[in-house]
């Protein structure tokens, strides 16, 4: 695989918050509340599912998430932030249940965890989210870690960063922190892909054998959810994204779980006209109208100039297959596209979507499109 770097031409220096959305929208299939009830902030709606305000709910309406129509419950935020005590005692089996319930536990289902590894690189170029974070909160971030090694008995901790220098502030802090290592990893796109960067990690420290099972790799926005979790066992209900683009003001912003895009984009004062709104980054960002919400995974909103490039044949120059991350084989994905049998035997399953091969193919090809389209070909019947 050849690494892709990519030099960032800009960089984010502070976070903005937008915290007293007037609505907040919850995805619901169904649920105890009725329009008219009382929400308290914290309330579960649903399963892992809580209102991160508390005020009346208004009614119920159709949003557009992932180019879907949802149906979403609107609360109206009173903006006095009521909640109910829900005395909350930790122990180390209810943080345990309490972070399965919040998906949590993911790669290693594993309770004797020796390894934690803190995931801080942001998922693409141009998204400054957790970059940002540890520069303003570095303290509170080590402090968190610290407690979480403590409640699971986890002896090392190792926290993947690039050379970045909003990293600058965490190796100020760490002095006192003797088993959390700041690991820095060569900065190529996709590293921040869990699965790479615990090949970059591999190398860098231990041998794999030592390390089956006993791994847990956290993203560093979920361990800040945890937080919550550890205090009163809900998590935060906040998120950090970042605004980009040449369409709309740059920053990166803490907003609600549930807050209107639009909302977010009439604080900031609008966007230019006749520009494409996207939620996710310049690699991985997809294209949705205003009339969406910000959900746990929305990482990044991009404004960008409507890209008229027009694609050209391919030239077999083989440069898709040479930079994939998991060695694939995109030009042959596009070319065998309505082959089910042999779309079978390229792995497509293993593709974690990074849009490298678009990005790099000199001829323009959107090449995640016939990615998307071969994964239906492969579902259908
Ligand atoms: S989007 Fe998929 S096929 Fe294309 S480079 Fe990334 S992993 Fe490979
Ligand atoms: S990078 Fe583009 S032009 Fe080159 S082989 Fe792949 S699809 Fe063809």
């Amino acid at each position: 695989m050849e690494k892709v770097y990519i030099k960032e031409k800009y960089s984010c220096s502070k976070i903005d918050s937008y915290l007293r959305p007037e609505f907040i929208y919850i995805p619901v299939d169904s649920s105890k509340y009725l329009v008219g009830d009382y929400i308290y902030k914290n309330d579960m709606i649903m399963d892992n599912v809580y209102s991160p305000i508390s005020g009346y709910v208004r009614e119920n309406i159709y949003m557009d998430i992932d180019n879907r129509k949802t149906n979403c419950m609107v609360i109206e935020n009173d903006y006095k932030e009521k909640y109910q005590s829900n005395n909350y005692i930790f122990n180390k089996d209810m943080f345990i249940n309490s972070l399965r319930s919040n998906n949590f536990i993911d790669i290693y289902d594993n309770y004797d965890i020796k390894y934690l590894v803190i995931n801080a690189i942001d998922i693409e170029p141009y998204i400054f989210s957790k970059r940002i974070y540890i520069d303003k909160e570095s303290s509170s971030i080590l402090n968190i870690i610290d407690n979480i090694m403590h409640k699971l008995n986890i002896s090392k901790t190792l926290i993947a960063v690039t050379s970045d220098k909003l990293y600058n502030n965490l190796f100020n802090h760490i002095g006192t922190y003797p088993n959390i290592k700041i690991i820095k990893v060569d900065n190529y796109y996709p590293v921040s892909n869990n699965k790479l960067l615990l090949k970059e990690l591999f190398n860098y420290t231990y041998n794999k054998t030592s390390l089956e099972k006993k791994i847990w790799i956290l993203d560093l926005l979920s361990l800040i959810d945890m937080e919550g979790i550890i205090k009163n066992n809900i998590p935060k209900n906040e998120t950090i994204i970042t605004i980009g683009g040449t369409g709309i003001k740059s920053t990166c912003i803490k907003v609600k779980i549930g807050t209107s895009v639009k909302e977010i984009i009439n604080y900031l004062g609008g966007y230019k006209k006749n520009y494409t709104i996207t939620i996710g980054g310049p690699f991985t960002g997809k294209q949705i109208n205003s009339d969406t919400i910000i959900l746990k995974d929305v990482k990044a909103i991009f404004v960008t100039k409507n890209n008229s490039i027009k694609e050209k044949e391919c030239n077999s120059c083989g440069k898709c297959i040479r930079v994939c991350p998991v060695n694939l084989i995109p030009v042959f994905i596009m070319k065998n596209i309505n082959n089910k049998n042999d779309l079978y035997k390229l792995n497509i399953d293993k593709c974690i979507e990074c849009s490298l091969c678009s990005y790099i193919c000199p001829s323009h090809i959107n090449l995640n499109n016939y990615i998307d389209k071969a994964k239906e070909v492969i579902k259908s019947e």
